[in-house]
């Protein structure tokens, strides 16, 4: 089972995804957490560019294909394997993100994020993708009170808007798939939102 987290800057992605880890545990069915970019060590290579605000030059394409290489390098080593074992696999991140930012954010068409993101996977689809949406200001603000600056948080407020919206629509277009919260919750009330959706799921 392969359930994966999206949304955007400072929406609390990773501590939900830890949470949900912790209470899997508890419940005895264990589970393995990733993230992309960087679930691999070729990966937080390829993560460490994408991020680096160096990288500004970085054309759309190029930055496109590098997510896609660091997706691909995923699905091999981790994603897949761990599924094929019948593991149940968290990942931060997934495809939607690249159609959010690649796509509507750097303004790639979408049908070519697609079938690159398609190339990259084989395929794979999560069962579940959970959407923390939140506007991007809020985000934002939260996100710039913690560590260093990365590439992203230098885009302008439009840009996050355009990526937030993308994601709404992709969850809009696929209910079954998505479960969509808004992240302005308290983080108890989040997960406890997640268990939910996540029991009934694996015991479907
Ligand atoms: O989720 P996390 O904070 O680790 O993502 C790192 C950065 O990479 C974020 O600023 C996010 O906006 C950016 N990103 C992106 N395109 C993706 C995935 C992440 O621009 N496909």
């Amino acid at each position: 089972v392969l359930i994966a987290f999206e949304g955007g800057e400072g929406a609390g992605k990773s501590t939900q995804v830890r949470r949900l880890h912790e209470w899997l545990t508890e419940e005895g069915l264990g589970a393995r957490t990733t993230l992309e970019p960087g679930g691999t060590p070729s990966g937080g290579r390829i993560r460490a560019i994408l991020l680096d605000p160096a990288s500004s030059g970085l054309s759309p394409r190029s930055e496109a294909l590098l997510y896609a290489a660091d997706r691909a390098q995923h699905v091999h080593d981790v994603l897949r394997p761990a599924l094929d074992a019948g593991e149940v696999v968290i990942t931060d991140r997934f495809v939607d993100s690249s159609l959010a930012y690649q796509g509507a954010g750097r303004t790639i068409p979408m049908d070519d994020v697609r079938s690159i993101s398609r190339w990259a996977t084989q395929g794979l689809q999560p069962d579940l993708t959970v959407l923390l949406d939140l506007p991007p200001e809020v985000g934002l603000a939260r996100a710039r009170g913690r560590a260093a600056a990365d590439r992203m948080e230098s885009e302008s407020l439009e840009f996050h808007q355009r990526v937030r919206q993308t994601f709404v629509a992709l969850a809009e277009a696929e209910p079954d798939r998505y479960l969509v919260l808004d992240a302005r919750q308290s983080p108890d009330e989040l997960a406890a939102a997640i268990r939910r959706r996540v029991s009934v799921l694996l015991e479907g």
